[in-house]
């Protein structure tokens, strides 16, 4: 490993000298041009995506890695699994690898990368191997549903995953267990422009045979598909036809029947189908606007494919019944509103088809309980975001990034202080940012803001968000982590940027500016009944069962948990997950916009690495020592600057090491001698130590 800058930088960020922002960017860019994509920061890898297929992850590669130690080779995604794996099959002891990064950043190309060298890696036989098969083929099926192109990236994951793999006691895998995070539904019924809806639909359209699309009533022209923007239906190198077939394939090795596979499609269909439905305002004797739907064959087509009476479907969407204790009243929908409900509609029943899809892939690739395991998790999940406009989306993702922040904190210091102990040196207290107080204000039972909106999505009388914020800026008037235009005080600057419907909450990561708009709509994310009833009409099994609502008998008058509620819940479980294994961290970060080699944009970079708190992170890392080494390898390397220890020595390796450091006169605050290793405090000490190596 190089330790000395030169002409590709350091390979660990913490021996970065002086540490701060400037050099920490300068140090990957010099990499980066170099086709080194890959740093440390001690055990954590930063990975900047090279957008260009690099000859380093062949199978030689793989050999490589798998031979040699973490710190004795270049930084590399493979030496991190390699690590993991290996702790996990000699130490046994679980481990996560922790994913995060912005969109575009490579997250789960690097998932890829983790979950194939593990394959490589890890028993042989033919029951071993088809157990392998089902956990990579479970990629290309999920990515067909939950994967879109997006302007920032062609392949875009719209939804969090974490992935345990689960292995025997001689390191084979045995299955494993997908656990999934808000699939962003909006962009079913509605993408920006230059966006693509998910990659199925165009997947289904091109990879069909004529056969097929005849059977699900499917034009292939994207074109004529309300819900297919129709501005991009084609991305550059990426085979929809092809990608179909593959995922077909991948269905049918994860164990899917045919007859699975089937209403899969028809379901996919449906929904296609069902953002041609034109509502119109047709006028009731009244005279209020009612709506009604204009393309008859459609909704028949609709009802065919469903097994559902089209008159009973257009009922449903063209009426609200409300239900009083006394009686239940039936009014209609202008065509607005019919025209909300069906995209509400079909937003429900593609995000309800995802999550069957990912729980009949665990169906297939669970694992009995009868078996100890050991666990190798793989969390790849949306990083910090602030976009233009944040919403409750945003909300929400950057609250899970905050918690991860926070595991993260605390663990690599636990990890220090418990090194510290098992060497028997004093423990250094690290200044650090405790990002505890945010979390608190988000999460908090009673008080935290998603309890808050809970609050007032249930409360009976007129609620919007705008009583949503004006109940917030009542509590939190005083509060460090939180603003807004009515809370700001002389002291505070007065901001102009903040919208009156805004308040801003300062993460970690900086300053994140929310739109209320919808998220009460959002947060209660409920279908009207009179939808899911109708769905639950239908003799299409697979779509039946995804609305067990809609059962009359069933029909609790109890409210389905808020999606911030459900949201926080399986937050929960995640970081309970994760606290119990040993953590792996991949820092992901997206060179530039244009999705282009080469191209190292400084500034873009710079927000990227602030959100990541990779600063931050190199000083945790580092404490109190930016460098420590057990004294054998030590003494080895630098046996040659000291006459005592060179040509020969015979002592022990810390004498051979306290006899050289002493001889260079190197100043005893500088280095600290543990129990098994020699501990540096800064960087210059090595170098300088490096230095007198070069010159001897
Ligand atoms: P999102 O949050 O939008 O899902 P992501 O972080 O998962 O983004 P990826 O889809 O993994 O990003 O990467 C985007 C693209 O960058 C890939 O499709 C690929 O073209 C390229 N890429 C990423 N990592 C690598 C790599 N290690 N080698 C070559 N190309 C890569
Ligand atoms: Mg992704």
């Amino acid at each position: 490993m190089t330790l000395l800058e030169g002409s590709v930088g350091v390979e660990d960020l913490v021996l970065l000298e002086p540490l701060e922002q400037e050099s920490l960017l300068k140090n990957l860019q010099l990499r980066y041009e170099k086709k080194e994509i890959y740093t440390y920061i001690g055990n954590v890898l930063v990975s900047v995506n090279p957008y260009q297929q690099l000859p380093i992850y062949g199978p030689d590669f793989i050999d490589k890695y798998r031979d040699y130690t973490f710190y004795e080779l270049k930084p590399h995604i493979f030496a991190v699994a390699n690590v993991a794996y290996q702790s996990l099959r000699f130490r046994d002891q679980d481990q996560c690898v922790l994913i995060t990064g912005e969109s575009g950043a490579g997250k789960t190309e690097a998932s890829k990368l983790v979950m194939s060298y593990v394959a490589a890696v890890c028993g042989k036989g033919e029951q071993v191997n088809s157990v392998k098969e089902q956990l990579l083929q479970s990629n290309p099926v999920l990515e067909a549903f939950g994967n879109a192109k997006t302007i920032r990236n062609n392949n875009s994951s719209r939804f969090g995953k974490y992935m345990d793999i689960e292995f025997d006691f001689k390191g084979s895998p045995l299955g494993g267990v997908i656990t999934n995070y808000l699939l962003e539904k909006s962009r079913v019924v509605k993408q920006l422009k230059g966006e693509r809806n998910f990659h199925i639909f165009y997947q289904l359209l091109a990879g069909a045979d004529a056969q097929l699309l005849k059977a699900l009533k499917l034009e292939r022209d994207t074109s004529g598909y309300a819900y297919l923007n129709g501005e991009v239906s084609r991305v550059d190198g990426m085979d929809d036809a092809s990608n179909f077939k593959a995922m077909q394939s991948a269905m049918t090795v994860i164990g899917f029947s045919e007859e699975e596979m089937r209403w899969v499609l028809e379901v996919t269909a449906l929904v296609l189908k069902l953002g041609n439905v034109e509502l119109s305002n047709e006028c009731q004797a009244n005279g209020i606007p009612a709506s009604g739907i204009c393309d008859e064959r459609g909704i028949r087509e609709i009802g065919e494919i469903a097994g559902l009476n089209s008159e009973e479907l257009e009922r449903a969407l063209c009426s609200r019944t409300m239900e009083t204790a006394k009686e239940k009243v039936v009014t209609a929908l202008n065509a607005v509103q019919a025209q909300y409900a069906r995209d509400a509609l079909a937003k429900n029943i593609y995000s309800r088809l995802f999550n069957w899809i990912v729980n009949r892939i665990n169906e297939s690739i669970k694992v009995g309980t009868g078996e100890r395991k050991k666990v190798m998790g793989v969390l790849d999940i949306y990083g910090f975001e602030i976009l233009e406009d944040n919403s409750f989306e945003q909300f929400v993702i950057n609250y899970c990034n905050e918690k991860l922040q926070q595991v993260f904190i605390e663990i690599t210091l636990k990890e220090e202080q418990e090194e510290y102990k098992r060497e028997g040196i004093p423990w250094e207290k690290v200044d650090y940012f405790d990002n505890g107080t945010i979390c608190n204000l988000i999460e908090h039972n009673q008080r935290g803001i998603l309890a808050m909106l809970d609050e007032e999505c249930l409360r009976p009388g007129v609620v919007s968000d705008s009583t949503f914020l004006a109940k917030l800026n009542q509590l939190y008037s005083k509060h460090s982590y939180y603003e807004s235009k009515v809370t700001q005080n002389t002291q505070r600057q007065y901001d102009h940027t903040m919208g009156l419907s805004c308040f801003r909450i300062c993460h970690y990561a900086g300053k994140v500016t929310y739109n209320v708009n919808s998220f009460i709509d959002k947060n209660n994310d409920l279908l009207f009944r009179d939808l899911s009833q109708a769905m639950w009409k239908a003799r299409h099994p697979l779509l039946q069962s995804l609305f067990p609502e809609g059962d009359p008998k069933q029909a609790s008058r109890k409210r389905p948990p808020t999606a911030g509620a459900q949201f926080k819940s399986s937050v929960a479980i995640l970081m309970k997950n994760l606290y119990s294994k040993n953590p792996n961290y991949i820092r992901c970060i997206k060179p530039n916009e244009h999705q282009q080699r080469g191209q190292f944009s400084w500034e873009l970079v710079a927000t990227q690495a602030q959100y990541l708190g990779l600063l931050e992170n190199v000083r945790v890392r580092r404490a109190g020592y930016a460098f420590r080494q057990v004294y054998g390898p030590f003494l080895e390397r630098f046996r040659l600057l000291s006459r005592s220890t060179w040509p020969r020595w015979n002592g022990g390796d810390r004498e051979g090491v306290e006899k050289i450091l002493g001889e260079l006169s190197v100043s005893s605050k500088e280095v600290t001698f543990g129990k098994t290793k020699i501990f540096i405090k800064s960087p210059k000490t090595l170098f300088y130590l490096e230095e007198q190596r070069r010159l001897r």
